[in-house]
């Protein structure tokens, strides 16, 4: 994002922990997005309830967004890609809301694809609408070119980003294929039982994607190290001390860098496959929301990137 590049560079200083093993990567496909089902264009997805409107309980996109606008006011230079979360975390929410009362006692195998699925494709067009308008100008040129171009185009590039676990998104389209499609991964994310006890792998036990951050969490006088995936929130327990990119264990080779700006999030490298991922240290704050406070540390980033590490893989917004 063009507006973190003005930000000053966080004093990062590195710490070297200890050491465990990991194994081999594999696991299941959330399977295809039923590429039969067209478009409606300007459907239903346009006159829906605000959710903002009603007296509901807090929901966690409601927790997010009350986060997002809190660092908005303590780091101005993440002002703008907070501000367009939000936007996003608002329609996320009411679309995740849309799509369970879509599913509602209603069979998950019909012929022509889940009972949600047209909810949620006759939605694409109102996203495309926000993200033109709100989002920064290479993903909002992006969203009106996609609104100018056939639904059929659509279709392929939701399913493809369904389908295409193995690479991290690149390009504009993808992460706008990505934030879009997230709410509805969650959606399908939690009504799958999974078996998490014995999972030592690092792609998303759900998804097989790779995590998008990693979270600390109390747990006696240290702190349990979960990954996180970016796509369908699935959050599962991994070693401290091994790079979740390529298995390394040598600790030697896992720097772990920290900011005075962000005591309690972890720029945790790797000198073996050159990435990096951030991790958030909840026993150290437990205010901070780790899909926000990951975005809004953006400047951890760009120190990372200028160091030669590539992010495991990217955040909702492209970072
Ligand atoms: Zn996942
Ligand atoms: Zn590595």
């Amino acid at each position: 994002m063009s507006t973190a590049k003005s930000t000053q560079r966080p004093g990062l200083r590195p710490k070297i922990s200890k050491n465990y093993i990991a194994t081999a990567c594999h696991s299941q496909s959330p399977g295809k997005l039923y590429a039969t089902i067209a478009f409606v264009r300007d459907a239903v997805a346009c006159d829906r309830p605000k959710p903002h409107n009603r007296p509901v309980a807090e929901t966690v996109w409601q927790q997010r967004i009350r986060r997002a606008e809190t660092l908005a006011a303590q780091h101005p230079y993440a002002g703008q890609i907070l501000a367009f979360y939000i936007q996003t975390a608002r329609f996320q929410q009411d679309l995740y809301h849309r799509l369970e009362r879509a599913s509602a006692g209603k069979t998950h195998f019909s012929p022509s694809g889940p009972p949600e699925l047209p909810e949620l494709l006759a939605s694409f067009p109102a996203f495309l609408a926000l993200v033109e308008k709100q989002a920064p100008a290479r993903m909002a040129q992006v969203a009106h070119d996609l609104s100018q171009s056939h639904s059929s185009s659509w279709t392929d590039l939701l399913n493809n980003f369904w389908s295409a676990i193995g690479q991290a998104p690149a390009d504009p389209s993808e992460f706008l294929a990505m934030a879009f499609l997230q709410p509805y991964a969650e959606f399908v994310r939690s009504r799958v039982p999974l078996q998490l006890k014995g999972y030592t792998h690092s792609l998303c036990p759900f998804c097989s994607r790779s995590p998008a951050l990693g979270v600390l969490r109390q747990l006696g006088d240290g702190a349990r190290r979960n990954l996180l995936c970016g796509f369908c929130l699935c959050e599962w327990e991994f070693r401290r001390i091994v790079c979740p990119g390529c298995d390394e264990k040598d600790h030697a080779k896992l720097p772990v860098y920290t900011a005075e700006e962000f005591p309690y999030i972890r720029v945790e490298c790797c000198d073996t496959c050159h990435t990096y991922l951030k991790s958030i240290d909840l026993s150290k704050n437990g205010l901070a929301d780790p899909l926000v406070d990951e975005i809004a540390s953006v400047p951890l980033d760009l120190w990372a990137q200028e160091r030669g590490y590539a992010k495991l893989r990217p955040n909702l917004l492209g970072m």
